[in-house]
């Protein structure tokens, strides 16, 4: 039987993209993370989008790489914690696509949080 491509009625999809950096940070009154100390975070970032509609990857790698490039990766973010800091991307990158984000954010291999929920 032959195959024919049928035209798709639009659907909703994430695109999603994810990336590596690191940071330091110290959350004040913690018996262990008292101390300046940092991680090798683990970001990934989910864009909502119509599945009918082209977008480059590499647009979506582009700007995710900028703000991490240019506000968080190598730098120390103060007394952030991972949930803050997933909601900080949020909003950025909500700014950025002008559209519905989701951020997940681990902060170790087995520790994550997910914004929103
Ligand atoms: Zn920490």
């Amino acid at each position: 039987m032959a195959r024919t491509k049928t035209v798709q009625s639009p659907h909703t999809i994430w695109r999603r993209y994810e990336t590596e950096f690191s940071m330091a940070h110290i959350i004040k009154g913690h018996p262990r993370c008292g101390r300046v100390h940092g991680h090798n975070y683990r970001l990934l970032v989910s864009v909502k989008g119509d599945s009918n509609r082209f977008v480059d990857f590499y647009t979506v790698k582009e700007a995710i790489e900028k703000v991490i490039s240019r506000d968080y990766d190598h730098r120390f973010v103060g007394h952030k914690t991972c949930e803050e800091l997933a909601q900080e991307f949020h909003e950025k990158l909500t700014a950025t696509f002008k559209a519905e984000v989701g951020i997940d954010l681990w902060e170790t291999s087995k520790f994550s949080v997910r914004y929103p929920a």
